[in-house]
């Protein structure tokens, strides 16, 4: 995610924080000093940095559950609106993803028990109205926060967990695909509900949730239905095999020449042996033009580039294509290169299918 930056590393998984949190931090400190004085801008801050432990706490909780299952969770962001974690993959078992699903809100309701069977917090509805005022219980309200927390991310608004949740029970009778779209089409009705109280009410944190649980619950949508139409297709049918290559070495001029030669947005940089080094886009040519220092294919190169076997299905091509890779490269079994999958032809080869189909 732009603008958020590492501050640890925590069960093999990145923890990073975006900007817009030390935002939310500074301006909850400095409206609450000109409220009621540095005391209460430090308990308010602090306040806030317990809740978004808990926060933190609750994404490991997903991310530990999915390691059980085989996923790892890269990296764990920190919003204003809460954390994200971004697991590899979803579990393509039912109820594996909802045991992912629910280990987030289980992690939360062990907190509050903690808080209140161990240190003896009360919790009660009221504390909720209170949340900013200094010298208020401290263990209590952050008690009655993680309540409110479990409460509110099992909400059935895909993809918050509680959407999740429904998914994947949807998922048992209707079928993956089926199951995606009911789900996302209910996570965006409640959006739309979320929104219009968030504006009601004037709650900005409200209306971005909404926004990006709309947004989410879209994407992710697309995303499903775009696997499931590319089901049980080999990524050989969408393979490139007549293109024009590049050597390690070649400079701008052979660079440039083949640019213009042909309609390639991207050339593979291949070596005398047939490997596959990386891919050299137009604008990284452009950039060299520009005058660049680095001038040599190999220098001016995408060199990870996600690589296949001839065999693999067409969904495989597209996780490989999520990242910010310009091509998937399809070797045989020794490492040669024998051609390369980008996104133009995935969506070329779906407007043929559907046309005979
Ligand atoms: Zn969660």
């Amino acid at each position: 995610m732009p603008w958020s930056y590492p501050i640890g590393r925590l069960f093999g998984s990145e923890l990073r924080v975006h900007a817009t949190f030390f935002l939310l931090l500074l301006w909850i400190g400095v409206s609450a000093w000109i409220e009621g004085g540095p005391g209460q801008a430090l308990w308010n801050v602090m306040f806030v940095v317990a809740l978004f432990g808990c926060v933190v706490a609750h994404e490991f909780g997903h991310a530990l559950m999915a390691r059980r299952y085989g996923i790892a969770t890269p990296d764990i962001t920190l919003l204003p609106i809460g954390g994200v974690a971004r697991l590899e993959r979803m579990p393509d078992n039912p109820i594996h993803e909802i045991w992912v699903a629910v280990a987030g809100p289980a992690v939360n309701v062990v907190i509050w028990a903690v808080l209140v069977l161990v240190i003896g917090a009360e919790t009660r509805v009221t504390e909720l109205e209170t949340l900013d005022q200094a010298g208020a219980n401290f263990i209590g309200q952050l008690a009655a926060v993680n309540l409110f927390l479990v409460l509110f991310n099992m909400v059935p608004a895909f993809p918050m967990d509680g959407g999740r949740v429904l998914r994947a029970a949807l998922s048992l009778w209707l079928g993956a695909q089926r199951a995606t779209s009911v789900a996302a089409g209910i996570g965006q009705a409640i959006a739309v509900a979320f929104g219009l109280m968030g504006l009601l009410s004037g709650n900005l944190i409200l209306l971005l949730i909404a926004f990006f649980v709309f947004a989410a619950a879209n994407a992710e949508n697309a995303h499903m239905q775009m696997r499931m139409t590319t089901e049980g297709i080999p990524a050989r049918e969408a393979m490139i095999t007549s293109y024009e290559a590049l050597r390690p070495d070649d400079g701008l001029m052979a660079m440039s020449a083949g640019l213009l030669r042909t309609t390639q947005h991207e050339f593979p940089v291949i070596d005398a042996d047939g490997r596959l080094h990386g891919f050299v886009t137009r604008d990284a040519i452009f950039e060299a033009a520009g005058g660049g220092p680095r001038r040599r294919a190999d220098e001016v190169m995408v060199a990870e580039i996600p690589t296949i076997g001839l065999t693999a299905p067409l969904s495989e091509v597209l996780e490989g294509l999520s990242g910010n890779t310009p091509a998937v490269a399809v070797c045989d079994e020794h490492g040669l290169f024998l051609g390369y999958i980008t996104r133009e032809n995935i969506g070329e080869l779906m407007v043929l299918r559907r046309a005979r189909s």
